[in-house]
C-alpha cells in the first residue's frame, strides 16, 4: 500500500445503511493546482482529488459524490440494498486508489444514480470526471464516449432541471455544453453555446464567460 501524506481519512456515515466508514481525501492545504483543461478538468502537483471524489460504503456499497449529495429517498435505499448490496464484492475503496480503482468507483457510482433515478445534472458530472479519468489513462475512446454522454445529460438538465441547488451555477453549465460540444468535434454548436454564455445573464460568472470569450475565438482563428 502506498503511503501519501496528502491524504487524510474522511469519517463519513453511509446515507443508506448508516454505517460509519472512512474515505481518503487530499487535504485541501496540500492542493497545488498545476493546470486546468478548458472543460474544467484540474491538474494538481501530488495526488489528484478526482481519485478521491466518490465515496463507497464498504458495507452496502452505496457509492455517490459526496461533495454533491443532496440526500435519498426511503424508497431508493430499499432499491440499493437489493441492487447493489446483494451483488457486492469483498473488494473495498477505503484506501489510496489507482487510476484503474477511480475509475471503478465513479462506474459503480454512475451504476446507483441511474437505479435511483437521480438528477441528470449529477448524473452529468460523474459523467464529465469519469471522461477526465480516461483522460488521465490515455484512453481517448472511453473518454470521447463519457463527454459525449456527459453533453446529452446537461443539455436534458439545462433544459429540463432546476438548476438552483445544483453544484455547477447556470453559467458553468453553458459553458460546459459549449466546450463539450467543441471538444467531441461540433463546433458550430460549440460557438452557439459560447455564445449563450457571454449574452445571458452577463457578470453572473466572468471566469466562465471569459473563457467562452476566448475559446469563441481560437474556433474563428481556426477556421479562418
Ligand atoms: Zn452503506
Amino acid at each position: 500500500m502506498r503511503i501519501i501524506t496528502e491524504l487524510y481519512d474522511k469519517k463519513l456515515i453511509c446515507p443508506v445503511c448508516e454505517n460509519e466508514y472512512t474515505s481518503k481525501k487530499v487535504k485541501s492545504s496540500k492542493l497545488r493546482v498545476e493546470k486546468r483543461d478548458t472543460d474544467l478538468m484540474t491538474y494538481y502537483k501530488g495526488e489528484n482529488p478526482l481519485l478521491y471524489s466518490v465515496v463507497v460504503c464498504n458495507k452496502c456499497g452505496f457509492s455517490y459524490l459526496d461533495a454533491e449529495y443532496k440526500g435519498i429517498k426511503k424508497e431508493s435505499k430499499k432499491v440499493i440494498l437489493e441492487k447493489i448490496t446483494s451483488r457486492l464484492s469483498n473488494k473495498n475503496y477505503m484506501d489510496t486508489r489507482t487510476l484503474e480503482e477511480g475509475e471503478e468507483t465513479y462506474k459503480l457510482a454512475l451504476y446507483c444514480a441511474e437505479l435511483i433515478d437521480s438528477k441528470k445534472i449529477y448524473l452529468a458530472s460523474l459523467a464529465l470526471r469519469l471522461g477526465w479519468i480516461y483522460r488521465l489513462k490515455g484512453d481517448y475512446e472511453n473518454e470521447y464516449r463519457f463527454l459525449k454522454n456527459a453533453l446529452k445529460l446537461f443539455i436534458y438538465s439545462y433544459e429540463k432541471e432546476n438548476l438552483s441547488e445544483s453544484y455547477f451555477d447556470k453559467k458553468t453549465v453553458e459553458y460546459l455544453i459549449g466546450e463539450l460540444y467543441n471538444k467531441t468535434n461540433d463546433k458550430e454548436n460549440a460557438i452557439k453555446w459560447y455564445n449563450i454564455v457571454v449574452s445571458n445573464n452577463p457578470g453572473a460568472n466572468m471566469r466562465v464567460e471569459n473563457l467562452a470569450r476566448e475559446q469563441w475565438q481560437l474556433i474563428k482563428n481556426s477556421t479562418k
